[in-house]
């Protein structure tokens, strides 16, 4: 491990930074000799204690860097006399890069804003894969901020600056300077310091956050250990982000606004300083912290809710509809997302990976191995080979297989339910079924949980079966007549969903191998070519195999792809109406009706799915914004809402005003065994939350 005690000065007028620093070398670079460190090409040394050579010609494995590098580099070599462990340096110069398209940047220093990371090359880096601990002084211009990782020691205002001390003294892989004009609010909390810097006083705003950070860090203590960082910070950023760093959270202005922000993001990027900035990933065998953050954030938090079940079937639906086969790859490769398949994948697969490991080992079981984990692993780098360790032996049983199935091979099992029969002997009722996994892939082994609902009984009898072949016979016996039976109702188990579970939705459309999308030829001009350049920035950005043709071009709609039909006088829009009857939507000439309100087709921007009328398997779209001004937005926003079978939209934005799925009723995994008799909902009681939200 390196470590820096350094003072930086910001002049953020100039965009101009100095460095004063003296570097404490690990013991293997003491042993004297040449040593190569690289620092952004913006900034100077000025002195050393030691001579310092520029290298002009660099070799391979510096060219590789180079070549990956955002900022340009300067190489530089210094020769250590034997014993030496410091190395001092003094630098300064100008960084400033402005926003990319992505809307990043590798670094700035501006009047709006500092922002310096590893990616700015701001201190000097001596091997791409090194841990660093430091002591860091911020000299600021007053009335100015600044925040690091780890904890604040000292804050000292003079005449014209302030002067900062963060210390963070663990192993960390980027030293994060992020300085702005700042409303500061703290609060001690469950040991650790809350904090909240906004660029404008919002003392309602602050309390939120501080409360809810006291209640996310109360929840994770209690869960899997003491949080690993001093403090906690909500920091204002002065553009939109969505960043996470270890012990804060840079959020742009809009972000921190949102109001599902708090109880979505904000506890994920919190848990993050568990999984991903406490136990480091080893990034070149798998990311396994994505899924176990989402697992105990954004999961958790729907349990809490009563909706577990309903979050999980999102998780799969979203598998199901973006992860065919080309799209598909094991755990091992993935490192992050950068697309809804990507997401499905490394998100939500894992995400099951450890909900199909608590449901095997028992709630008890599963956290005394997070536990585990955590204390073991902490601040060290963690295989998905370690997290199996770790939970094999709180187990006491070899996860192998389990880990194996799930982590290095891509793909999902697929269920079917096959001559299902019931036999009557004595006072009990037997029930026969073949259990099959219908995937190209071998047969996994699964936990499948049944539940089977009794006549005169108002508690359904729960059972789970273990499946380890393609064809398995399932025989279960009740003591009292059964109605209706469904194999895993609470989605419980990691696979691909038949389209019957799931909703007609927009993830259908953006996931389809080749959509089509239908324009209305006799449209308005100045709309027409709105709706043109929604369907060029869907393809640009979305669809890359969209194909975009005129309804005046084609007598039928295809069965065999998923179709956008697009505008109230589309040509096809009788087909969208007649497939939409079986769901509880109305439309009329001129509005439509949907959740017992009425919506005219001026002032609102509609989306309508439907099962293919050929083709189950499809999913026919129907989308209108006679607001011309409001399709541009439209056309962006529609791409977050995957998982919903209608909206509504209003205004120029425009924003959204009702959102919805359509009920499943014909799910495949739902037997009836007597038609006699009406068919119950999925009622088990859910499963109580791994842990409760604290007080
Ligand atoms: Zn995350």
């Amino acid at each position: 491990m390196v470590h820096h005690a350094m003072t930086l000065t910001l002049n953020p007028e100039k965009s101009e930074l100095q460095v004063t620093t003296r570097i404490t070398l690990p013991e293997r670079a003491t042993a004297g000799g040449e040593i190569r460190f690289f620092l952004h090409s913006g900034l100077q040394v000025q002195s050393s204690q030691v001579k310092v050579q520029k290298i002009s010609a660099a070799d391979p494995a510096w060219q590789k860097v180079q070549a990956t590098s955002a900022v340009p580099l300067s190489l530089y070599r210094v020769t250590l006399a034997d014993k030496m462990t410091d190395l001092q340096l003094k630098y300064k110069g100008k960084i400033y890069h402005v926003l990319n398209d992505r809307n990043e940047t590798p670094g700035v220093i501006s009047a709006d804003g500092v922002f310096l990371a590893h990616s700015t090359a701001w201190y000097p880096v001596f091997s791409e894969d090194e841990l660093v601990s430091f002591e860091l002084q911020v000299r600021l211009p007053k009335g100015w901020g600044a925040v690091s990782q780890g904890e604040l020691r000292q804050d000292v205002s003079a005449n014209q600056y302030r002067m900062l001390q963060w210390v963070e003294p663990q192993p960390q892989d980027d030293i994060y300077v992020v300085a702005s004009r700042y409303h500061e609010y703290q609060q001690a909390t469950g040991g650790i310091t809350a904090m909240v810097m906004l660029r404008a006083k919002d003392d309602a705003l602050a309390e939120k956050y501080l409360k809810a950070t006291g209640q996310y860090i109360k929840l994770y203590n209690n869960l899997i250990g003491p949080y690993p960082y001093k403090k906690f910070a909500l920091v204002e950023n002065f553009w939109e982000t969505g960043f996470g760093m270890p012990s804060f959270t840079l959020l742009g202005s809009r972000v921190i606004r949102l109001p599902f922000i708090i109880y979505s993001s904000y506890p994920h990027e919190i848990l993050h300083n568990y999984w991903g900035n406490g136990v480091f990933v080893d990034y070149a065998s798998g990311n396994w912290a994505e899924g176990l953050t989402a697992y105990l954030a954004d999961h958790l938090l729907q349990e809490q809710r009563g909706q577990g079940a309903e979050y999980r079937r999102g998780v799969l639906q979203k598998y199901s509809d973006f992860v065919n086969e080309s799209r598909d790859f094991p755990l091992t490769e993935f490192t992050s997302r950068h697309s809804s398949a990507t997401e499905a994948v490394g998100y939500g697969k894992t995400l099951m990976l450890f909900h199909m490991l608590r449901l095997r080992m028992g709630d008890e079981k599963f956290k005394q191995a997070l536990q585990a984990l955590y204390q073991k692993r902490r601040f060290s780098v963690a295989s998905f080979a370690d997290v199996e360790r770790e939970f094999s032996s709180i187990a006491g049983s070899n996860l192998k297989a389990f880990f194996r199935q799930w982590v290095q091979q891509a793909g999902a099992p697929y269920l079917t339910i096959n001559g299902v029969s019931v036999e009557e002997k004595g006072k009990t009722y037997k029930i026969n079924f073949l259990l099959q996994q219908r995937q190209p892939e071998a047969a996994y082994q699964l936990d499948v949980p049944i539940v089977v609902y009794l006549k005169d009984r108002q508690e359904p009898y729960q059972t789970t079966v273990a499946v380890n072949g393609k064809n398995q016979k399932v025989s279960i016996t009740v003591d009292q007549k059964p109605i209706a039976m469904d194999v895993d109702p609470a989605f419980d188990v990691f696979r691909r969903l038949d389209s019957g579970e799931i909703p007609p939705a927009i993830s259908q459309g953006f996931g389809d191998d080749k959509p089509l999308l239908v324009l209305p030829a006799g449209e308005d001009t100045q709309r027409l070519q709105a709706y043109r350049k929604l369907a060029e920035q869907w393809q640009k950005q979305h669809l890359p195999d969209l194909e975009i043709i005129s309804d005046n071009q084609l007598t039928a709609l295809p069965s065999d792809r998923s179709i956008w039909i697009v505008g109230w006088e589309n040509r096809f829009r009788e087909t969208v109406i007649s497939s939409l009857e079986n769901y509880e939507v109305v439309v009329a000439d001129d509005d439509v009706i949907v959740s017992q309100q009425r919506y005219n087709k001026d002032q609102h921007a509609l989306l309508f799915s439907a099962r293919h009328p050929q083709n189950s398997h499809k999913t026919l779209f129907w989308l209108s914004c006679d607001n011309t001004t409001a399709i541009p937005g439209f056309a962006r926003k529609l791409p977050h809402y995957a998982k919903y079978s209608y909206l509504v939209f209003t205004g120029d934005a425009p924003d959204n005003i009702v959102k919805g799925q359509w009920a499943v009723t014909d799910s495949p995994m739902r037997v009836i065994l007597d038609k006699g008799i009406a068919q119950p909902v999925f009622s088990a009681t859910p499963r109580t939350a791994l842990a409760p939200m604290p007080e």
